[in-house]
């Protein structure tokens, strides 16, 4: 179930304002409020989907490729394409999803280090 109380739900009602780096029909994307890189953006569905699994399966073809090429502008308006970036998104308890609507961390501007905490 999709929660219209979620901070995102409320950046794209305009309810909470946000650094916007891109927008079109089906994507915006703004700066993270708590940054973990020099450069961290997330970019996110305008429609109510909470994940991954629930956009894979219900998107339409249009928003799909939206956010794909939403992740590619964006990389190139932060001017990441030459020294790289990451794209990382967390689905459900174990990574750790804090914003239950699908949204898409873009990080870089320096070193990221390895992929993942080492237990
Ligand atoms: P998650 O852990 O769900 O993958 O990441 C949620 C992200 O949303 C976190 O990096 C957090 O800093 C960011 N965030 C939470 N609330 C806000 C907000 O009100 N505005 C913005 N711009 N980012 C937020």
């Amino acid at each position: 179930m999709y929660d219209d109380n979620n901070v995102f739900a409320k950046i794209l009602r305009g309810e909470i304002p946000c650094k916007k780096v891109f927008e079109d029909t089906h994507i915006l994307a703004f700066d993270d409020i708590n940054p973990q890189a020099p450069v961290h953006t997330l970019v996110i569905p305008k429609g109510k989907y909470v994940s991954m699994k629930d956009f894979a399966e219900k998107a339409s073809d249009a928003e799909i490729a939206a956010l794909t090429r939403a992740v590619g502008k964006v990389a190139e308006i932060k001017g990441l394409n030459e020294s790289g970036y990451r794209i990382l998104a967390n689905a459900g308890v174990d990574a750790h999803q804090e914003v239950p609507h699908l949204h898409i961390h873009i990080f870089g501007g320096r070193a990221l280090g390895p992929m993942l905490v080492r237990k």
